[in-house]
């Protein structure tokens, strides 16, 4: 699965970035996908929660932020957000339109429990 795949790779910058901030467990993960990312919302879910099994984001809620498909135009210049990967200016008619957008696939963030997972308070 082309999404588990995705996740283990997700998963070793998700365990960089909480050991950074010496955070024993991670409660959120962020991300920003982009419609042309080719990454199925639903599946990362059911993978995620596959990969973080026994790590130290077991138990996680993923978040994910879907970027728009922008593309600027090279007849025109106009920039604009494709609700349809149709590869039409709807300006100017042009079908010379380059993506500048929506293939992110991102780690923004990540949400750590600040206690950790030991009771630690005397
Ligand atoms: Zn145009």
């Amino acid at each position: 699965m082309h999404e588990l795949s995705i996740c283990q790779d997700l998963m070793s910058a998700i365990a960089e970035a909480a050991h950074r901030h010496g955070a024993r467990r991670v409660v959120g993960v962020h991300l920003r996908i982009g419609r042309l990312a080719g990454v199925v919302p639903e599946l990362l879910e059911e993978a995620f929660v596959l990969a973080s099994r026994d790590t130290v984001a077991d138990g996680a809620a993923l978040r994910i932020e879907p970027v728009e498909l922008a593309v600027r135009c090279g007849d025109c210049g106009g920039r604009l957000t494709l609700d349809e990967p149709v590869f039409i200016c709807p300006a100017c008619g042009s079908r010379d339109l380059h993506v500048v957008g929506g293939r992110e696939l991102e780690l923004t963030s990540i949400e750590v429990d600040e206690d950790g997972a030991d009771d630690a308070t005397p």
